[in-house]
């Protein structure tokens, strides 16, 4: 609930609560589900409390998970019940149904058969439903259900199982190179000095970072029979990858969590992670709130990734809150990154993380040779958007058998449609911004609302027939142009749209490495942490694109984006090339790229950021307000800004007109905030908050860190 503080109930005699324990609490007329957030002796106070209704039997939060959840709701300046609701996810699943299992009854079969007898091996361990057996032995469902006519066998309905097998870090890790071998010697020695502490792994794609943390992993599973191991993911389509990995390491499947996972299995991982049985525990973002009772160590795993920023609802970066987390929990904390941002250099830098560098790239590869396509020289032909360097460079690689990976970080077909007999532009009803083409579906699509509509015949202005071009490249057209110059190719897409869940996406990933795609056009989706061992031609599409966005971290972005594109080609024992088609070859993140100098870009890029105040030398807040009457908003805006209190070493921009100016309907207009490092932000945001009570039609939103500037 929307609520400032936790409300005092009574304690009901002889209901023995806890802290952490979840509750029926009466709340007006309704029973809701509460959580103890502080127990005290209130004998003789002056106000009767409502008693609470009753106990639930569910698992109770642990203290730790109880304090970060307050920590994060006053660190993100929302209501406490914004991070409980994420931390009750998993206990408001559905149990999982029982199931069915085949167990020998002890009566022995009137005849014998060979499928009979593969029947009763089968059965051995009683955990089968009756077509599984049939599955599992090879033979008819008529023999599992003549046995069980007969008696020989029995059917049993029972509670699925939220238990999971014990990680064994006895089991024999990878052999690791001597850069890897003293990584994993270090943050081994810093995580046996027990406490708070955190490192960064840091190493180019390909060097192993994940092989280093899995045995970090393993030192702190055997040091602790109790302890448990969160290792957080960017992307749902990486976390297979890695749960194969720790499998294979620990011969124990560990829990999934993310937001593909169906609730009764989230409500199983979700159990037995509060009661300490699921030890190691693979997920998106939100599995930082799981209630780990004897969280140890906690990874994240391409901390630089913008998904970690969580931008609707709670607003928070996974990242953060992680080291925020494992500050509560007394717990080791790693982020491991190719491209780390800027501000876990800052820490690095300054001695607060332990610094890590992984030299070398994990086997015999090399790193990819980059070159800059300058486009003012070799423009592409009208409509077209690969230039002839590119071109040539795909087709010696088709030539050869091998892959090639083209990105662009823009989904659909043309991320603009325009008249062109009246010059319209086809925008989303009651929003600003743009309709995105998708031919696949033939439709216009919003990406911001979701809506979309069919592509129309005639212009909705001007109503000319057949006037409408779709204007610019997304994933889908370049798809278009590799199938026509290299009709024998096996051309694929993978975006958002293409990979719309976890199994598609995966499927795609499967079939690229597997060597049963040619060309692989993609968004970012592609750019992450995968091995095609295979692909050895990366060609990014527009690499000015991120340059353009004008946020803070445009040039940051485009940097890790670009470093992890290229970062793809070239595995193994096939050297890799990565061209990038600029407009722009002379800017220094293009230099820097091609020379493949990080910290050549990394010190210009601090330079700036100091010389302005900003992140990580300074810290930032948004407020965006939206309302559906711009003469209502203009005026709310104008008494916040009045009512900001007065602080040194604040300062406060706008109100502005947010770039996206209307969604939904709503106008949106914004603040920035920035302040010196010494100020305590949140709680200066939370003051100026309590200073004004909106109007019922205002929704502010408070975002500290933000990532999205729109
Ligand atoms: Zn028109």
């Amino acid at each position: 609930m929307p609520l400032p503080e936790a409300f005092d109930y009574a304690e009901p005699e002889g209901m023995g609560l806890e802290l952490g324990d979840q509750v029926a609490a009466p709340l007006g007329p309704r029973l809701l589900r509460g959580v103890v957030v502080g127990l005290r002796d209130a004998v003789g106070g002056n106000r009767p409390l409502k008693p609470l209704d009753a106990l639930l039997e569910e698992p109770r939060l642990p203290p730790g998970t109880v304090e970060f959840i307050q920590w994060a709701a006053r660190y993100s300046v929302d209501w406490p019940g914004s991070p409980l609701a994420i931390a009750l996810r998993g206990a408001r699943a559905p149990k999982p149904r029982p199931t069915r299992v085949t167990e020998l009854t002890g009566v022995a079969p009137g005849r014998t058969t060979p499928a009979r007898t593969k029947v009763l091996e089968a059965a051995a361990d009683g955990t089968l439903s009756p077509p599984d057996l049939a599955r599992a032995a090879g033979v008819s469902a008529g023999v599992v259900k003549g046995l069980i006519d007969e008696g020989v066998l029995a059917v049993r309905m029972v509670e699925a199982k939220a238990h999971f097998a014990a990680p064994d870090p006895g089991r024999a890790g990878s052999v690791l190179n001597p850069s890897q071998a003293a990584a994993a010697d270090s943050v081994k020695a810093m995580l046996a000095e027990g406490g708070f502490s955190v490192a960064l792994l840091d190493g180019v794609t390909g060097s192993g970072k994940t092989e280093v943390y899995l045995e970090a992993a393993a030192a702190v599973l055997a040091a602790d029979p109790a302890a448990q191991v969160l290792i957080l993911l960017p992307e749902i389509a990486l976390t297979q990858a890695v749960i194969s990995r720790v499998a294979e390491r620990f011969g124990a499947e560990p829990g999934e969590w993310h937001s593909d996972v169906a609730p009764p299995a989230r409500r199983r991982v979700w159990e037995a992670v509060a009661s300490g049985n699921c030890r190691i525990v693979v997920g998106a973002r939100s599995a930082l709130f799981l209630p780990f009772p004897h969280l140890k160590l906690i990874v994240v795993d391409e901390e630089h990734d913008a998904s970690f920023k969580q931008e609707e609802g709670f607003i928070y970066h996974a990242r953060d809150l992680a080291v925020a987390r494992g500050k509560i929990e007394d717990a080791g904390v790693i982020l491991a990154s190719a491209t780390p941002s800027l501000e876990t250099l800052r820490n690095a830098e300054q001695g607060r993380y332990r610094w890590l560098r992984l030299s070398t790239r994990h086997g015999v590869a090399q790193m990819p040779d980059i070159e800059l396509v300058d486009l003012r020289e070799s423009p592409p032909d009208h409509g077209r958007w690969l230039s002839a360097p590119l071109v040539k460079a795909m087709g010696e690689t088709f030539a050869r058998g091998e892959q090639t990976l083209l990105f662009l970080n823009r989904r659909g077909y043309a991320p603009l449609v325009l008249c062109k007999a009246c010059g319209e532009r086809m925008t989303s009803p009651e929003t600003d911004s743009w309709l995105v083409e998708h031919r696949y579906s033939g439709r216009l699509v919003c990406h911001l609302t979701g809506f979309s509509m069919p592509k129309p015949k005639a212009c909705p202005h001007c109503g000319a027939h057949d006037s409408l071009v779709s204007i610019g490249p997304g994933v889908e057209r370049v798809e278009e142009e590799a199938k026509s110059l290299f009709p024998q190719a096996r051309v694929a897409v993978f975006s958002s749209d293409t990979a719309f869940d976890a199994r598609e996406g995966r499927r795609l990933i499967e079939a690229m490495a597997d060597g049963q795609i040619d060309i692989l056009v993609a968004t970012q989706a592609a750019a992450k942490g995968h091995n095609f061992p295979n692909l050895t031609l990366v060609g990014v599409v527009d690499a000015d694109l991120g340059l353009r966005g004008g946020d803070l971290r445009a040039a940051e972005r485009t940097y890790q984006l670009l470093a992890q594109a290229t970062g793809r080609a070239g595995r193994k024992d096939r050297p890799g090339r990565a061209m990038l088609q600029t407009w722009a070859p002379e800017h220094a993140v293009m230099q820097a790229l091609q020379a493949q100098d990080r910290d050549a870009f990394v010190a210009a890029e601090m330079a700036e950021r100091e010389l302005a105040g900003l992140p990580p030398f300074g810290r930032l807040a948004a407020v965006i307000a939206s309302g559906p009457d711009a003469h209502q908003l203009e005026a709310f805006m104008q008494t916040m800004a009045q009512a900001a209190p007065n602080t040194t070493g604040v300062a406060i921009y706008g109100p502005a007109d947010a770039p996206l100016g209307l969604i939904r309907g709503r106008r949106r207009k914004r603040f920035l905030v920035r302040a010196d490092r010494t100020v305590d932000l949140s709680a200066y945001m939370a003051t100026w908050r309590a200073r004004v009570k909106p109007p019922a039609a205002i929704r502010v939103a408070i975002d500290i860190d933000p990532y999205s500037f729109l």
